[in-house]
């Protein structure tokens, strides 16, 4: 999923503009990975990214993105991903996949330029 239950990578640049955006510290909003990779955080309570908006923890409930205007890029491509061979794919844990075309070679390039950034 992209709000709930977040594990959203995110580029250094992208953390210094939500930064500036929002006036939170970085471990304010996003932690590193095991690999070194800045990852958005989740708020305990909603167990939804702590850029969420929203009064429930039930994964269907309303929420309004706070950054939106600033999201990362993983966010503005969601629910496209790359599968294991670098396809750009339909992420089958979104529940609103028919709402969005078929993605393209231009969205795995978009999303391999992405990773090269992390
Ligand atoms: S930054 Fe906004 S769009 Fe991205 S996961 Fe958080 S709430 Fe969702």
């Amino acid at each position: 999923m992209c709000c709930r239950e977040t594990v959203m990578p995110i580029t250094a640049t992208e953390a210094s503009r939500l930064s500036r955006r929002t006036g939170l510290s970085e471990e304010q909003f996003c932690s590193r990975d095991e690999s070194g990779i800045r990852r958005l955080l989740n708020n305990q309570e909603t167990k939804a990214c702590v850029f969420l908006a929203t009064s429930s923890d039930l994964p269907t409930a309303p929420g309004i993105c706070t950054v939106y205007d600033s999201r990362p890029l993983g966010c503005r491509t969601y629910p496209v991903i790359l599968d294991e061979s670098d396809i750009a794919i339909l992420d089958d844990l979104c529940p609103y996949t028919e709402d969005f075309d078929e993605p393209s070679e231009d969205d795995a390039h978009r999303l391999l330029n992405l990773e090269s950034k992390l």
